[in-house]
């Protein structure tokens, strides 16, 4: 198999008791298994099959015949970049080198967490919020199904899945109370750091 699903980058019950290893053992186990599945059962024998998921990516968004391996290859993408996202004891206010950008950017920390917050549940039906660096300036925006930061020129810092299957089965249709969970309770600000020195 050319493409392979990452280790999760904790156990399953690691980010109790906000989301469950229920939730997990579905999301991970199944789901984020199922896009690496598809994704090399729609590329074997054929010229992607060699190329590193972010060049599949590039290469077939956009193309009408390809949509199928551009939805599994980004969501394959997405998944693992929203595993690290989160960490047991995050969330709450980043470092203060991550704090300076975000004040600097957004006014304040209250202000990006607010537009972060709209962005997730302002999302109608499946998809993505996003922290990127537009050219260096920190944004909040929102992506539809598989789509994702990299298709818009933007780098992803920071991501919330906000499908309903990332927050069902603890939180049933309240997807504000599992966004306000991820923010004051998930976030890992060391991998936002990460991805801004890049
Ligand atoms: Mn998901």
């Amino acid at each position: 198999m050319t493409f392979t699903l990452p280790p999760l980058p904790y156990d399953m019950s690691a980010l109790e008791p906000h989301i469950s290893a229920n939730t997990l053992s579905f999301h991970y186990g199944k789901h984020h298994q199922a896009y690496v599945t598809n994704l090399n059962n729609l590329t074997q024998n054929t010229p992607l099959a060699g190329k590193s998921l972010e060049d599949v990516i590039l290469e077939v968004s956009g193309q009408a015949d390809k949509v199928g391996i551009f939805n599994n290859a980004a969501q394959v993408w997405n998944h693992t970049f929203y595993w690290h996202c989160m960490k047991p004891s995050g969330g709450g206010q980043p470092p203060s080198d991550i704090l300076s950008l975000i004040e600097r950017d957004f006014g304040s920390f209250d202000t990006f967490r607010d537009q972060f917050k709209q962005a997730a549940i302002s999302q109608f039906g499946s998809g993505w919020a996003w922290l990127v660096s537009d050219k260096g300036v920190l944004k909040i925006t929102k992506t539809g199904n598989a789509d994702l930061p990299m298709t818009h020129g933007h780098k992803a810092l920071l991501t919330c899945d906000v499908w309903e299957h990332a927050y069902y089965l603890d939180y049933q249709n309240r997807r504000p109370d599992y966004v306000d969970t991820f923010l004051a309770h998930l976030i890992n600000w060391d991998f936002v750091a990460k991805n801004l020195s890049v």
